[in-house]
């Protein structure tokens, strides 16, 4: 029975035994290495913790990316408001691959007092049917937070019964925020509802024999043809980035399914292979592709980096027997960049990194640092799952000193004293996960924006060229630092930074 049967995915910490709450040093990290037996670290728990994201940030990063959708939340007033943050992303995506603005359209069910006693159905009925009425859109995704979970209302249940009555496709998609804290559990969510829902093919004509030679054509293309996964850690540039490179292989690229349009969905199912960015994302999708559809996957590093962009096509160059041709590309790709970094090296040189994101992008930025010549002092990694193990063990290889790494969602009271200690020159992470360490003095840099260039050797390349500038000017921070105070105490600076970790409520230092 897979998976995709059920209503409701699971949650990461019982598929793949994922952590949020472990420190330990990246040697002993690489070595404890899990190698595809499942995750073998304990997952751990903070006597206290700050507040964090729920799983419906990703999910509506990715839903409202869906042209010709509507993105339906049913949950309390509040619950899905980062879509106002996240409709810049919508508007400037849709520029750079349609030419045109266009705003995400998300509605809200905004359940009260009385919906929590009397239930949320009826109005999740009305508002179904006003959203069909009113945009007419292919697809409404109903997005169920937190309340619908507790008090009972069956969001699949109401789909059903309202589906006859509309002309959109309606897809249940669950991020009640309670039941998981490992927020990746929204990318098998809205995948889940994509596997139930938009992979099957509708209004097929019968092929007649004139069709033949188009079929052949069809399929000739499809041979060819490889899934880019993408959802929503990539802007169109670093689209762009890899589909040049992938076509300098003579493939064709379908990026998918971030402002892909419903409807296109089914292209996935016919291509040749499917070529995860990011194994974080990406597992639960291709493996049900690869079980449903016989489409093979490659699920392994990310193309961040100079030496993980060129694993990266050479996976792929294997798979289609084009290793020649590969090895032709990387050694000028390489050679070309390598050069283009020296300019950057005598400023690098001596300086230390502290890098916080989702872990296989954290984990892929740390091995790009240390190959333009930066150093490492510090991780930390949203969570853990068995995907990360052959990146701890690159970074283990290269690094100058055994340094930490902080399995947290978030948590920056453990970051700001960890910065005050490691004293890092530089600090990267998301951007609203940035004001830590800006505070604190340290330049900052973004992690992640659509908008910049970061994947494959271009990346490499503009990440350099941004980090260089930084570095070469470090006053704005200085004075904030100057200017401003985070809220802790010197006692928290003086303290262990894991006194919370493991304690069961307690600190060590009581
Ligand atoms: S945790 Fe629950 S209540 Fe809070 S934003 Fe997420 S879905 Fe809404």
């Amino acid at each position: 029975m897979s998976y995709f049967d059920n209503n409701v995915p699971p949650k990461r910490e019982d598929r793949l035994q994922a952590v949020i709450a472990h420190k330990e040093n990246i040697c002993s990290l690489a070595k404890n290495g899990t190698s595809g037996k499942g995750c073998l670290i304990q997952d751990g728990d903070r006597g206290f913790t700050q507040g964090t994201i729920c799983l419906l940030l990703p999910a509506l990063a990715m839903l409202n990316s869906l042209p010709d959708n509507v993105v339906l939340l049913h949950s309390a007033l509040g619950c899905g408001s980062c879509t106002h943050s996240q409709n810049a992303n919508v508007r400037v995506g849709n520029t750079h691959r349609w030419g045109k603005p266009k705003d995400g359209i998300w509605l809200s069910t905004a359940l009260d007092e009385t919906d929590v006693i009397s239930g949320g159905e009826d109005k999740l009925e009305r508002a179904i049917i006003e959203a069909d009425r009113r945009y007419r859109p292919a697809t409404i995704t109903i997005v169920a937070g937190c309340v619908p979970g507790i008090i009972g209302d069956d969001i699949d249940g109401v789909a059903q019964k309202v589906q006859p009555e509309v002309s959109a496709r309606l897809l249940p998609v669950h991020c009640e925020g309670f039941k998981t804290k490992i927020w990746a559990t929204a990318y098998d969510a809205v995948y889940h509802t994509i596997g139930r829902n938009l992979l099957t093919e509708r209004g097929v004509k019968p092929k007649t024999p004139q069709d033949e030679l188009d079929v052949l054509k069809e399929q000739e293309r499809l041979s060819r043809t490889v899934n880019l996964m993408n959802v929503s850690s990539m802007g169109r540039v670093d689209e762009q980035e890899l589909e040049r490179l992938l076509s300098s292989l003579g493939l064709t690229v379908n990026v998918f399914p971030v402002f892909a349009h419903p409807d296109s969905f089914i292209n996935a199912t016919r291509a040749a292979l499917s070529i995860s960015t990011c194994p974080t994302h990406d597992d639960y999708f291709l493996g049900y592709l690869e079980e449903r559809f016989n489409v093979p996957s490659i699920i392994r590093h990310m193309p961040i980096g100079i030496s993980n962009t060129s694993l990266w096509i050479r996976d792929v160059a294997a798979h289609f027997g084009f290793e020649e041709q590969a090895e032709r590309l990387i050694a000028v790709e390489e050679a070309e960049l390598k050069a283009a970094l020296e300019q950057f090296r005598p400023v690098f040189e001596g300086k230390k990194v502290f890098i916080s994101a989702g872990e296989f992008r954290a984990l892929a930025t740390a091995r790009l640092l240390q190959e333009v010549g930066l150093e490492v002092v510090a991780i930390r990694s949203f969570h853990h799952d068995q995907f990360a193990d052959i990146e701890y063990e690159k970074l283990a290889k290269e690094a100058k000193t055994d340094y930490v790494v902080d399995i947290a969602n978030v948590q920056p009271f453990e970051e700001a004293n960890l910065i005050k200690r490691l004293k890092p020159d530089l600090f990267l992470g998301h951007h609203n996960g940035n004001m830590t360490a800006a505070k604190l003095g340290v330049p900052t840099h973004v992690i992640y924006n659509t908008g910049l260039a970061y994947i494959g050797y271009r990346g490499v390349f503009e990440v350099a060229r941004r980090l260089h500038r930084q570095l070469s000017n470090p006053a704005f921070n200085r004075n904030l630092a100057d200017n401003l105070r985070l809220p802790y105490s010197e006692a928290w600076y003086e303290s262990e930074p894991f006194a919370y970790l493991n304690t069961r409520g307690r600190s060590v230092n009581e």
